[in-house]
């Protein structure tokens, strides 16, 4: 019941206000989001990448915040910044660095081709600098629209990819279509939204088996798959694939900033490629609701703080 309420909470604009009024920015926020700007979030990647005794660095994936966009000069806006933070991406050559894309920011709720075209601005400019985009999975409604949206991103460049979640009872189907067409290009997540049983598994034993169904299916057939979960035993399933699937070809484990730090740390420790997912820009509230619904326990640790306890 928590999580629906939550997910709903996280579109709701008093409630960001409040949220915002309560102080839960300085107390919460900075966790999970490096700042507001694109150099704040250049330089958390750039600690992140460096290497110190035998921890190996971790490579970057950067999100500017912002979803559900109605206003075409805020889609505009969006557009813009990816391209400059592509430049700049370009210009740090020690930094293996790609962007997460949304497709409501780029306007996908004002029309699809408001969102095809700022999405194939932002690959050519991403291309020229040899920078990945990834487009965002995001509410079962938008699927179909993101698909073609990465149809369309992925028959102009190579430098593209997009997010499956395991939860949706479709993905086997829509992996398998990518398969055939050559572009399996996946970060494989569980799915942070709130979706009926009709068309989600729910509870931890079902998404894990759809999740390792799936990467079984993806390395396979030889896909480049970026395993984005925090979860211990998706990790070992993971481990053991990789080791036994003769198939397998790039693959590298991906996490959120401020979740989970100390298995990051370990993970590096023992040489194994992961990459950091990190957030920037003024519009964290939906994405921080989407964190505390995955751990009720962040939202009592703000709570806790803001009565002073
Ligand atoms: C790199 C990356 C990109 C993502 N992109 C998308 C996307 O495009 N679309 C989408 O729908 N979802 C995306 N997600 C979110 C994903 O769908 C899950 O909601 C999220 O990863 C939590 O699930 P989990 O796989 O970590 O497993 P869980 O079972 O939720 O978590 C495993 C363990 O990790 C820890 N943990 C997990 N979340 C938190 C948290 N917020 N705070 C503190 N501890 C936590 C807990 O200890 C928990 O026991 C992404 C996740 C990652 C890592």
């Amino acid at each position: 019941m928590l999580r629906p309420g939550l997910i709903w909470l996280s579109k709701q604009d008093w409630a960001e206000q409040g949220a915002r009024a309560a102080g839960v920015e300085r107390l919460l926020v900075r966790r999970f989001v490096a700042g507001d700007t694109r150099a704040d979030a250049l330089s958390v990647a750039a600690g992140l990448s460096q290497t110190a005794d035998d921890v190996l660095g971790a490579n970057a994936k950067f999100s500017f915040l912002g979803e559900a966009v109605t206003d075409p000069a805020e889609a505009e806006q969006a557009v813009a910044e990816y391209c400059a933070l592509a430049a700049a991406i370009g210009d740090a050559p020690e930094l293996d660095a790609r962007m997460g894309v949304k497709p409501t920011l780029l306007g996908l709720g004002i029309s699809y081709q408001t969102a095809e075209h700022g999405l194939l601005t932002i690959v050519e400019t991403a291309a020229e600098h040899g920078v990945r985009v990834e487009l965002d999975m995001e509410a079962s409604d938008t699927v179909d629209a993101t698909l073609e949206l990465y149809r369309a991103a992925a028959a102009r460049s190579e430098w593209t990819g997009v997010a499956l979640q395991s939860y949706l009872r479709r993905t086997p189907d829509d992996a398998q279509a990518l398969i055939d067409e050559g572009i399996a290009r996946v970060r494989l997540v569980k799915g942070a939204y709130s979706e009926p049983a009709r068309i989600a598994y729910s509870g931890t034993g079902p998404i894990r088996r759809a999740y390792t169904a799936l990467l079984e299916q993806l390395w396979a057939a030889g896909a480049d798959v970026g395993v984005a979960t925090h979860d211990p035993v998706l990790h070992r399933n993971a481990r053991r694939l990789a080791r036994d699937l003769p198939t397998i070809g790039y693959w590298e484990f991906q996490m959120l900033y401020g979740v989970r730090p100390e298995l990051g740390l370990r993970m590096r420790a023992n040489g194994e490629r992961l990459r950091m997912s990190i957030p920037y820009g003024e519009r964290w509230f939906p994405y921080l609701m989407r964190r505390i619904a995955e751990r009720p326990a962040n939202a009592l640790f703000a709570l806790r703080a803001i009565v002073g306890r």
